[in-house]
């Protein structure tokens, strides 16, 4: 077990009657931990948790309510992502455009791996806020080590390999596959690229206006993704159809 320090915030309320928690969802801010609690006093907002650069893990809210922490947002069959999920934020003063620390990335596994157990959290609902808001939120960065964490169970990836075993070439139908609300093409797809391909995002070095610019309004997938599309969303719906399975 690792150690948390609890700072309790009065920001939350109860999940509704009947939802399950069943998302996990990753954000980071640019701030420290304890710059980062106090912003979220001021806005009235919070999190389940928050992890510091050098890894030290705070609780602000209890995981039976629901946080304040992803506002409008949409991720598969999923609405408001609030009451279905926990909310991790992570301490990056680039954004997530550069790499996050060893430390946090430590605490991040082991507190994702507790999370995803205890709740049995498919891996197709392990989420970026810019995922599931892709108009709205760029965190947590195209640094943000995926691939490492699907490894360590926490979400997933994919193999091209896979990629010719679906037969779809629609940018917008695949993106849907995948779980993206594709109501704008541009911000799904650039919000995919955060995640997948992070070699086709701009690095912005002002922060600031990254937060108010979060994708270019005319981004298309560049053709030479294509492949890495189809193989995640082959990966996502084979994992939807097994979670189906299960829950039955
Ligand atoms: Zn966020």
């Amino acid at each position: 077990m690792m150690k948390i320090i609890r700072k309790f915030l009065p920001y939350f309320d109860e999940r509704p009657t009947g939802i399950k928690v069943k998302a996990l969802v990753l954000h980071c801010s640019a701030h420290s931990a304890m710059e980062m609690i106090n912003v979220l006093q001021e806005r009235e907002l919070s999190s389940h948790y928050v992890i510091d650069i050098d890894g030290t893990a705070f609780q602000l809210v209890s995981e039976k309510c629901r946080a304040w922490h992803a506002g409008q947002s949409k991720w598969r069959n999923m609405n408001m992502l609030n009451q279905y999920s926990i909310g991790i934020e992570l301490s990056s003063s680039t954004l997530g455009q550069k790499e996050y620390t060893p430390k946090q990335i430590k605490s991040l596994i082991t507190l994702s791996r507790q999370i995803i157990k205890h709740y049995q959290i498919p891996a197709t609902n392990v989420v970026a806020h810019s995922d599931i808001a892709p108009t709205r939120k760029p965190d947590p960065g195209l640094a943000f080590p995926w691939q490492k964490l699907a490894q360590k169970g926490i979400g997933t990836w994919y193999d091209l390999n896979n990629a010719d075993k679906i037969t779809e070439n629609d940018v917008r139908t695949l993106l849907k596959i995948v779980g993206y609300d594709v109501a704008d093409l541009s911000a799904a797809s650039y919000a995919f690229c955060r995640h997948f391909v992070p070699e086709a995002v701009n690095i912005d070095n002002d922060v600031y206006h990254l937060v108010d610019n979060v994708y270019p309004k005319d981004f298309v997938l560049p053709e030479k993704y294509l492949p890495i599309l189809k193989a995640v969303a082959y990966q996502y719906q084979k994992s939807s159809e097994i979670n189906l399975v299960s829950e039955e």
